[in-house]
């Protein structure tokens, strides 16, 4: 069975002091839980402080982004070795908020999975359509693409830890989740397109998270569905009890299943 994630993005909210705050209260929530991989993306700003607190912890750190040179004059710009140097062990590439607003590509995706991976990080790599993608009945082909391109060039062994969010964009922040059936439909056309690109193995063993407005009111239902393997969690992870509530009820679940 694949082990769940519920994962934090805390976007670009949170200064020094209510972050080390609500990580305090997600760590003692949290406590003891050991069925699910916990990941923290806190502003890069508060992970240094953060990584101290939850050393030794069943909570892991991720960058929100990170660049795709080793080092230069990139001013603004955070590198994965810096990342890593700061106690993170993931980092989210390609959020559709990145696409969006700062216009990246599935070339700079590839570029950036293959950063993380050559660095020693976890990349998270976003995927997820519009909606005007979804009412032209483009879903599946504009993941397929963005799927392919962010993994062009790059080999199973290589990709051996990749996990993939499937965040469609007209569910983040809106309070609009998709429905089960929804998510899971895209959850196993990525799943099926992996089998193909890659092989079963690596396709079975892949983690695929579902994001787009998780609340602790509607993870079970998705959580229970076949191909979703966690979430990728924005607004409802700025709260401690609701985030560690939807990290019990995926604990639960997947105690129930075996896990
Ligand atoms: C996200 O930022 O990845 C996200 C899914 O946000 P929200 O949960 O607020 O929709």
């Amino acid at each position: 069975m694949r082990r769940p994630i519920i994962a934090g993005n805390w976007k670009m909210y949170k200064d020094m002091d209510e972050a080390v705050q609500l990580a305090n209260e997600i760590k003692r929530g949290a406590y003891r839980i050991d069925n699910v991989e916990i990941i923290l993306c806190p502003p890069f700003t508060n992970i240094s402080e953060i990584s101290e607190m939850t050393v030794e912890s069943n909570i892991g750190l991720g960058g929100q982004n990170c660049h795709w040179e080793k080092e230069g004059a990139y001013t603004g710009e955070i590198s994965v070795a810096m990342l890593k140097s700061v106690g993170c062990r993931y980092v989210i590439i390609g959020h559709s908020e990145r696409r969006k607003y700062f216009l990246e590509t599935d070339e700079i995706v590839g570029r950036k999975v293959n950063a993380a991976i050559a660095g020693g990080l976890v990349p998270i790599m976003c995927v997820g359509e519009t909606l005007e993608e979804r009412e032209a009945g483009k879903t599946l082909e504009v993941v397929k693409t963005q799927v392919t391109g962010g993994l062009k060039g790059l080999s199973a062994d290589y990709l051996d830890k990749l996990i993939i969010a499937y965040e469609p964009v007209w569910a983040i922040g809106t309070g609009k989740t998709a429905t089960p059936a929804q998510a899971q439909e895209v959850h196993a056309m990525i799943r099926k397109l992996l089998k193909e690109l890659y092989s079963e193995e690596f396709s079975y063993s892949r983690r695929i998270l579902y994001g787009g407005s998780v609340k602790p009111d509607n993870v079970l239902e998705l959580m229970k569905e076949d191909d979703i393997d966690g979430g990728l969690i924005g607004g409802a992870s700025l709260k401690a009890d609701g985030f560690v509530d939807m990290i019990k009820i995926t604990s639960s679940l997947y105690a129930e299943k075996g896990e």
